[in-house]
């Protein structure tokens, strides 16, 4: 069952295709990108990048309590979670 050639697909134009020689192509035939396997790359530019521009962050500060209160808090949530808050996994 490995007589079947191995098709590859372009991460940045789409474009699939089987290449000749086994391995790993070195560029992809379409658009000739050597880069044309490189997720991360991509990946870095899909961050957008408004988010950085005027220096806010994308998301809301999260209100700061007290130490207590924090405490309070944080024993309420482990209270809820020791006493069952639905499925019951454990
Ligand atoms: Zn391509």
């Amino acid at each position: 069952m490995g007589t079947e050639p191995e098709r590859v697909a372009c991460n940045r134009c789409g474009h699939e295709w089987t290449p000749r020689k086994g391995g790993t192509p070195k560029q992809c035939v379409r658009c000739k990108s050597p880069y044309w396997n490189r997720e991360r790359v991509q990946l870095l530019y899909r961050r957008p990048p408004a988010a950085r521009v005027d220096g806010a962050t994308p998301y809301p500060p999260l209100p700061t309590l007290p130490l207590p209160e924090r405490l309070a808090a944080a024993a309420a949530l482990a209270r809820r979670k020791r006493d069952g808050g639905g499925d019951g996994a454990d």
